[in-house]
């Protein structure tokens, strides 16, 4: 595994990385883009040495190369900032981004306290301000770092017409997009994204965030301790996981104005339907006055009977069809929600077996004793993190 931290000045990255480092044994590894150490040499290899090992790294490529075969390894580094190069190391299924933040006022104290102990002189709030945008806000190039991608990348090219155009309004001018740039991120597909190609948009996807607001380390230790980084369902999602985050997905796409509800039948890990809640086909959308219950101040479970939406449950039900489902083994019905009774009544007699719910309803003990009684193995999932985003890469 690598994790790379990531964060604002001043936010604790190396309180995380050491963390990692004294608690977990990770290796620390260093990155020092574009530039030579002052005390290491840069052998062939575009890696630096330390005397005893080779840990220091001048392209994100060569780290990654590095890492590659080691991937079993743990290691950890703080010295990342380009998005460039975050994204191309991304994209491995070993790579962890760790995001690490705190309130402006409580990093500045922390800036000057540190400041003060290594004897570098203060900054103003104002200077401080300013160094921190620069860090999080600075924008790069698509077309200048893609081409710096290009000569060090083992990436193909692909075909592609993508184009990114001029920032002029009155004449647009076509120019064809790095095929790398397609490879690495949505975010800089064409220009108009550009000013997103920067460390507060990758913070903003990192797969797990930290606020780190504690007044000691080892409070920070303990949060530490309960998040658990090295659940290895943070790169690679169990079954269930897997399927809660596809029924969470498929709760995108609900119209219902109560709730966004998803549903994902599957049979031996395969899916066999998918569903989510909001009017039958052909009737105007719950989200545009298709219901008029749901649009009312109702209550949660209250008037279902005059409720014109199909709950996810009964849509993925429907769709999957009795006979596929009656009595067969293997057959697990996940749903972001508990069901409410009504689709409990409907789990119990199409015949699943299996139920995994995440978040709870407002009749979770109603349904939970129903499911008893027709021997339904129930358990709720709840992922390390469904805070998957749409588009995120
Ligand atoms: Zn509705
Ligand atoms: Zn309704
Ligand atoms: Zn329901």
């Amino acid at each position: 595994m690598f994790i790379s931290i990531i964060g604002p000045t001043a936010s604790g990255k190396e309180e995380v990385a050491n963390y990692l480092v004294n608690k977990l044994g990770f290796t620390r590894i260093y990155f020092v883009a574009g530039n030579s150490h002052s005390t290491a040499t840069v052998n062939g290899n575009g890696v630096e040495t330390d005397g005893e090992e080779q840990r220091v790294f001048t392209t994100a490529k060569h780290l990654i190369n590095f890492i590659t075969p080691r991937w079993r390894q743990n290691f950890v580094s703080t010295d990342i900032t380009s998005p460039v190069d975050l994204y191309l190391m991304w994209k491995r299924p070993f790579v962890l981004v760790v995001g690490v933040d705190a309130p402006m006022g409580t990093r500045f104290k922390r800036y000057c306290a540190k400041a003060a102990n290594t004897g570098h002189g203060p900054l103003t709030l104002a200077q401080f301000v300013e160094m921190d945008d620069a860090l999080l806000y600075r924008c790069e190039d698509p077309p200048t770092n893609v081409a710096a991608l290009v000569a060090a990348s083992d990436l193909e090219p692909q075909l592609t017409s993508e184009t990114i155009l001029s920032d002029s309004p009155m004449q647009p001018v076509a120019v064809p997009l790095p095929p790398q740039a397609v490879l690495l991120s949505p975010i800089i597909r064409n220009a108009a994204d550009a000013h997103e190609l920067n460390l507060k948009r990758v913070l903003s996807s990192a797969n797990v965030t930290i606020a780190n607001t504690f007044a000691t380390i080892a409070e920070l230790h303990k949060h530490l301790d309960h998040l658990d980084l090295l659940n290895p369902e943070r790169l690679r999602p169990s079954w269930d996981t897997y399927f809660m985050l596809l029924s969470e997905l498929a709760s995108h796409r609900a119209n219902c104005m109560k709730r966004k509800v998803g549903c994902i039948l599957v049979k031996d890990n395969q899916i066999i339907a998918t569903g989510y809640n909001g009017t039958p086909k052909g009737i105007t959308n719950c989200n545009e006055g298709g219901c008029p219950r749901c649009n009312d101040g109702t209550p949660c479970g209250v008037s279902l009977d005059h409720c014109l939406c199909i709950h996810a449950e009964e849509n993925a039900l429907l769709e999957a069809g009795r006979g596929r489902v009656r009595n067969a083994t293997g057959v697990v019905l996940y749903c972001n929600t508990c069901p409410c009774l009504g689709c409990a009544k409907k789990i119990v007699q199409v015949g699943v077996k299996v139920v995994v719910y995440s978040k709870g309803y407002g009749m979770d003990q109603l349904t939970l004793k129903l499911f008893k009684e027709a021997n339904i193995v129930v358990r709720q999932h709840t992922p390390p993190t469904l805070s998957m985003e749409i588009g995120s890469p």
